[in-house]
């Protein structure tokens, strides 16, 4: 085992404790109420953040209100608005090895992972550095006594609720669009993963991000998220998260009437036909489903085999995953790390339970894995003989656990992808380029995967059919999630 030392920042990070942000300065909970932070490998304390509540999301939205109010930042020249969201994507770059650690040892991921999500938490701020200087209304030519134009406008305060899964790059793909359109940010991060986030508000203040644009307030999802969510000067919320919170948000933004991004669950189909380069298909549908130890919204977790490779298939996908090792978050060798709580263990295995009694076989795995200690490990498991109709391959396990499924040919391959209340992501394994169209037609998700699984990029547009939510994030469609537009008339009589 290749343990990673702590680095000194990290252990002043944790040690200080770390404070939220709100109008530009370090602050407790007005409560002075705090709640306790979690290594996921070893079960122990890390640290205590502070339990924000109701009235701390008042401070930070008037602080936030404020700020977008008085034009601090919006009327900040957009040239100069590209530089600071640059730095802010530089700083975190510059700040990985810390930076990784913190996710490390809050999430579980190994620290080899975390570190490819800090880099691409600084992307999503290097890409939307460039939409300040790009974001621009048009002239309507309807009338010729008329000079009628659009203006793009931000949409005021938007509030970003997250989940724990990716701490750093979920904080990242709230606040940089956001600022980049011009609009102020109050962000409460998952009380499982709050580290990163409130070290991302520092590193905002850093950069140049004036007072207020941007907030954290760390605390509970029926406290600090709940009064977010119902804020009535909160003019948008963008969430990602669970189907059910997802549904409570849409209530409480009600209200208000403000405008929400949902990215909810998934119960994505990994679709493996008979012609797929099986080596490949089964090193990706594998990493598809395990990594993050499966805490994916996007995982592959329906894997759809064709009838004639399925034996063959389910070998090699056994094989592909004995080979990662399961282990600790700061050890360099693993390739997967615990699940992130002893809640999310529990739910897990108890998943594993469901599968085994409703008929479907354990093919690996299976079991949670005791020899590490009292970390929650849970062993990467597959399901084989499973129907789609079980439990296992309907409901979001959110853990690492597949399902394999055999389908004749690619029309029922269709059909049993889309037999589901999900739509966010889909893979196609297959050399025939007619078929991978085909399939990536009719698959009902907001994002196919041909011959690859899992990538993202802050260019391409992200997002769920059906109850994985609506609304687009990254790219150029989050611009419309993120500004309104003013038709201006003026008579030219
Ligand atoms: P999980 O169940 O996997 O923890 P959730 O969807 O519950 O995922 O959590 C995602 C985020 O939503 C977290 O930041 C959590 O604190 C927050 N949250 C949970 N419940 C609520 C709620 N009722 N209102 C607003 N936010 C909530």
């Amino acid at each position: 085992m290749a343990q990673v030392e702590l680095l000194a920042e990290v252990t002043k990070f944790i040690e200080r404790p770390p404070k939220m942000t709100i109008g530009g300065t370090a602050v407790e909970a007005k409560s002075s109420r705090t709640f306790d932070v979690i290594d996921p490998s070893t079960g122990d304390k890390l640290t205590e953040v502070p339990r924000g509540a109701a009235e701390d999301i008042d401070a930070a939205v008037a602080a936030a209100r404020e700020s977008f109010d008085d034009r601090r930042w919006s009327g900040l020249r957009p040239g100069k608005r590209t530089d600071i969201l640059y730095k802010i994507g530089e700083l975190i770059k510059r700040n990985t090895p810390e930076l990784a650690q913190l996710e490390a040892i809050d999430s579980g991921k190994p620290v080899n992972l975390a570190s490819g999500e800090i880099w691409a938490a600084g992307e999503a701020f290097r890409y939307f550095s460039g939409w300040p200087t790009k974001t621009f209304g048009e002239t309507n030519p309807s009338d010729d006594n008329m000079f009628i134009y659009s203006l793009r406008e931000p949409l005021g305060v938007c509030g970003g609720i997250i989940p724990w899964n990716f701490p750093l790059i979920m904080a990242a793909w709230k606040i940089a669009p956001a600022l980049a359109f011009g609009n102020s940010v109050v962000l409460k991060p998952a009380e499982q993963t709050p580290l990163t986030a409130l070290r991302l508000a520092e590193l905002c203040l850093e950069a140049g991000v004036p007072e207020g644009a941007v907030n954290v307030v760390t605390g509970l999802g029926e406290e600090a998220g709940a009064a977010l969510a119902a804020h009535d000067d909160v003019d948008k919320i963008t969430f990602t998260g669970s189907t059910g919170v997802g549904r409570k948000i849409l209530e409480a933004s009600a209200g208000n009437l403000k405008r929400t991004t949902l990215e909810l669950g998934g119960k994505s189909p990994n679709i493996v036909f008979a012609d797929a380069n099986l080596r490949r298909a089964s090193k990706g549908s594998m990493m598809g489903v395990f990594l993050n130890s499966g805490q994916v919204c996007t995982a592959g977790t329906r894997i759809l085999v064709e009838k004639s490779i399925h034996d063959e298939f389910v070998e090699s996908l056994v094989g592909a995953t004995r080979s990662m090792k399961l282990g600790p978050a700061l050890d360099d060798d693993s390739g997967m790390g615990p699940v992130v709580s002893a809640e999310q263990l529990e739910r897990v295995t108890s998943y594993i339970d469901i599968g085994r009694s409703e008929g479907a076989r354990v093919v690996t795995g299976g079991e949670r894995a005791t020899d590490l200690g009292d970390g929650y490990f849970v062993q990467p498991t597959i399901f084989a003989g499973v129907r789609n109709d079980m439990r296992i391959a309907q409901e979001e396990i959110f853990g690492p656990v597949a399902a394999v499924i055999e389908v004749a040919d690619v029309d029922e391959a269709i059909a049993v992808a889309n037999d589901t209340m999900y739509g966010l992501a889909s893979a196609v394994w297959t050399s025939d380029v007619s078929k991978a169209h085909k399939v990536a037609r009719g698959i009902k998700a907001g994002t196919v995967w041909v011959n690859t699984a899992g990538l993202y990029d802050p260019s391409v547009s992200f997002g769920g059919y059906k109850q994985s939510g609506f609304g687009r994030e990254l790219g150029k469609h989050s611009m419309e999630g993120y500004t309104q537009t003013k038709s201006v008339w003026v008579n030219l009589r």
